[in-house]
């Protein structure tokens, strides 16, 4: 079995010389896998493992320039590095636009990383799939929602409350703020508005990303740019960043609504401040956590993020060998 190890906020293989999304920039001569390009993994590292849209979404977000692997999803790439050498395939993980779990196999065993991930079929991402990691030694897998007591509704549902929600505000001639991460979540609120004939402006951080999914060949439905004052009375879906900037003072009377998974907690409305609270999450909920396991029967399960150390025991449960990879994380309200 190989050894793998979480350094610098991130997973490392030292006998393959592999870095799977360090929080630290490498620029050193190893490649570094990037399964996606959420902030938290978008870092100037010199030489990168990626997906095309990822790849496009980076440069979106980071400029300059980097030695790029860019694999299609499935196809097996043989990396020989001074440490090592490994056969690595990206698999879409479904999470956003261009995530990937890596399938890594060496001479010493085969890993699944599954960056972050979600099983649930989804609007605007590459559906998830395991294909050939079934049986593997190791999974590595994230567990940001590893405790029983996130199952979330399905989005249909969420929708038609979202949408009710939208309904009502601009009835009332107010402006429905809709906070949503910029990339990913956005995208997902933009298309669960198909058809609903709503007016949709998108904050500029939102458009931009929006831009590189019409690239790679997403479609949504009508929707505006904004420009200063254009939203008022319509949907506006900005990033909660940028709410909390004050920025959004422009846009008249308003009621506005958080778009995440932890609207499961019940004080998560308060928290953010917003009049509405809905659970939509692009990461796999406890359910989808034990699913996975159960689809790639690993050998053993080595967990990250979130609630690590509690899934790693629900997997002991289901007699599968387990351990929390990371140190213990003190789980922030992540929008
Ligand atoms: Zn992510």
């Amino acid at each position: 079995m190989q050894t793998i190890e979480y350094r610098e906020g991130g997973v490392w293989l030292p006998e393959c010389g592999l870095w799977l999304d360090p929080q630290k920039t490498q620029t050193g001569p190893l490649p570094v896998l990037v399964s996606h390009a959420h902030a938290d993994h978008v870092r100037p590292h010199r030489e990168v493992i990626l997906s095309l849209p990822t790849a496009r979404l980076v440069q979106v977000r980071l400029g300059g320039q980097r030695q790029q692997h860019v694999l299609e999803y499935g196809e097996r790439r043989l990396f020989e590095t001074n440490r090592g050498r490994y056969h690595l395939t990206l698999l879409p993980a479904g999470h956003i636009l261009g995530s990937a779990m890596a399938w890594v196999e060496t001479e010493r065993g085969s890993m699944l990383y599954s960056g972050d991930f979600k099983l649930r079929a989804s609007r605007s991402a590459e559906a998830n799939e395991t294909g050939p990691a079934r049986g593997c030694d190791h999974l590595v897998m994230e567990t940001t929602y590893g405790r029983a007591q996130y199952r979330f509704p399905s989005a249909a549902e969420v929708f038609k409350d979202v949408v009710r929600f939208c309904e009502e505000t601009l009835a009332r001639k107010e402006t429905a703020v809709l906070l949503a991460y910029s990339l990913g979540k956005s995208q997902e609120v933009l298309c669960g508005l198909a058809g609903t004939g709503l007016p949709v402006t998108l904050h500029e951080s939102v458009w931009k990303i929006t831009q590189v999914y019409e690239q790679c060949g997403v479609v949504f439905p009508p929707y505006e740019r904004e420009e200063e004052g254009s939203a008022v009375g319509r949907v506006f879906i900005c990033p909660p960043q940028a709410a909390r900037a004050g920025k959004v003072s422009r846009l008249g009377t308003q009621r506005s609504a958080i778009i995440t998974g932890w609207a499961l907690d019940p004080s998560c409305r308060f928290r953010s401040g917003t009049d509405a609270a809905f659970p939509l999450s692009d990461h796999a909920d406890f359910t989808e956590l034990v699913e996975m396991v159960k689809r790639v029967q690993p050998k053993k399960v080595l967990t990250l993020h979130g609630f690590a150390a509690d899934f790693a025991q629900t997997v002991r449960r289901l007699g599968i060998d387990a351990q929390a990879l990371s140190e213990h994380e003190q789980l922030e309200l992540s929008l």
